[in-house]
């Protein structure tokens, strides 16, 4: 992609009403811009990072067995009266009357929505376990958005529901669940930490919220160390065997780890001193079992073995994919921008022409390219008339994990130079090179 056919509206300022790094530096590198308290348009680069996000949680809720589906984001009201939850759920959800003065609303999560797909086709525990998720957006109008799209009122949500014959089938699920979002995040290039959550009336240990560390979190938590250095379960995990799963889960769970409503003073003075990291935190997941909350008032049960008809029991596992750049942003950046880790980043190489018009300098920018984008490498091509410090500039902001700078005194020793971002490593390398450097061809 050419940078002069791009749409990259980077600002030179530091926006005023951004608070938090994550927010400011998504401004500036023209990733996002505010439509409205807590709305935000995605920009070409924004989406571009959006998409790489979804990919990874799609391949991994896939992985598990959950299968995707699509739902809309305007539900008609009547589901929520059925399930008691319409008066229930307060000024968070907004409220909308259609012409016919049907009362509509934008949804703020689906479980009403999902369950009756569910009631209308499915009848026999044989059918069972069935996991559906999407990823829409969704609409809450929360009291305070702020920091950008960490908290904002129209957000991207994978959630996903789980339906099973019994409590046995149920943990299965969302051991599953639990194991996919390990997985989902480390890909990503994030150190989630599962957290004991309150379950409130539905009660049981079947409630964790994924936390990312970071200064800027909104809630206070308490972990032991020891999460730090878990394995994360490889591609091979087997999602078929129930137990191998419930073992990591027990794994994952054993160390002290809980938010500032579930915290056991007692617990923690248990763990040792230097294993106490008490931290500010992220939620970028919440994974839920509630039985048949919403089963039992909208009738989805099914004939079990025993020939008797059985309320289902269900859990929903959502993730913020929104929320999740900005998380991603706040663990991993430097003073000069934005330090993509290579699985979600935009593009990966920044090719920088530092004297374009020049005819060898374009010639050899446009070879790089080709081979580049030949070997499955997204490449930005800066091909303006910027000042070299400004793309520099630029190509630091934007983060991508490599910078290729191309001039004229370089190629006339049949070299380009290569910056790593997160390092900022430079080295030489023969023009000639570049393809087998980066995994491609000789
Ligand atoms: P919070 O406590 O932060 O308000 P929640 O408990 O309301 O989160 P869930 O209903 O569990 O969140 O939603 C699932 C996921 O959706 C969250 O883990 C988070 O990643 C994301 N999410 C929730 N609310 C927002 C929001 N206002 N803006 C962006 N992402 C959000
Ligand atoms: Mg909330």
């Amino acid at each position: 992609m050419r940078l002069s056919q791009y749409f990259l509206p980077i600002l030179k300022e530091n926006p005023r009403e951004a608070e938090i790094v994550s927010h400011r530096l998504m401004l500036r590198a023209g990733m996002i811009r505010q439509q409205a308290a807590g709305s935000f348009s995605w920009l070409p680069l924004g989406k571009r990072v959006l998409d790489k996000i979804c990919n990874i949680i799609r391949e991994e809720q896939n992985r598990a067995g959950a299968l995707e589906i699509l739902m809309p984001t305007i539900q008609s009201a009547d589901l929520w009266i059925e399930s008691g939850r319409y008066n229930d759920y307060g000024a968070e959800m907004l409220r909308i009357e259609d012409r016919h003065e049907r009362a509509m609303l934008f949804g703020p999560t689906n479980e009403e929505m999902v369950t009756d797909i569910f009631r209308a086709y499915v009848k026999s525990y044989k059918d069972l376990p069935l996991n559906l998720y999407h990823i829409q957006w969704k609409f809450r109008d929360e009291v305070r958005p702020r920091f950008g799209v960490m908290r904002s009122r129209e957000f991207l949500m994978k959630d996903a529901y789980s339906f099973d014959l019994d409590y046995e089938g149920a943990r299965a699920a969302y051991n599953r669940m639990f194991v996919a979002y390990l997985r989902t995040f480390t890909r990503m290039g994030l150190q989630a930490i599962p957290m004991r959550a309150d379950t409130g009336p539905i009660g049981g240990d079947l409630s964790h919220e994924f936390i990312i560390l970071a200064d800027t979190g909104e809630s206070q938590v308490f972990c032991h160390s020891d999460f730090l250095a878990l394995p994360i379960p490889d591609a091979a995990t087997d999602f078929g065997d129930d137990d191998a799963i419930a073992g990591i889960v027990k794994r994952w769970t054993t160390p002290y780890a809980a938010t500032d409503e579930m915290h056991d003073e007692a617990a923690w003075q248990d763990v040792p001193d230097a294993k106490r990291l008490s931290a500010r935190g992220i939620e970028v997941g919440h994974i839920f079992h509630f039985g048949d909350k919403y089963s039992k008032p909208l009738g989805a049960s099914v004939t079990g073995p025993d020939g008797k008809e059985h309320d289902v029991s269900m859990g929903s596992y959502g993730i913020g994919p929104s929320r999740l750049i900005a998380a991603i942003i706040e663990a991993s950046h430097d003073e000069n921008g934005i330090v993509w880790p290579e699985s979600v980043a935009p593009f990966d190489v920044a090719l920088i022409n530092m004297k374009p018009g020049d005819a060898d300098c374009d010639r050899v920018c446009a070879e790089i390219e080709t081979v580049l984008t030949a070997s499955g490498k997204d490449v930005l091509h800066d091909d303006t008339d910027q000042r070299a410090g400004a793309k520099f500039a630029t190509a630091d902001l934007i983060g991508l994990p490599w910078q290729v700078v191309v001039g004229p005194r370089g190629i006339a020793a049949g070299e380009v130079e290569l910056k790593n971002r997160k390092s900022g490593a430079r080295e030489t390398i023969a023009i000639a090179d570049i393809a087998k450097r980066f995994g491609g061809g000789a």
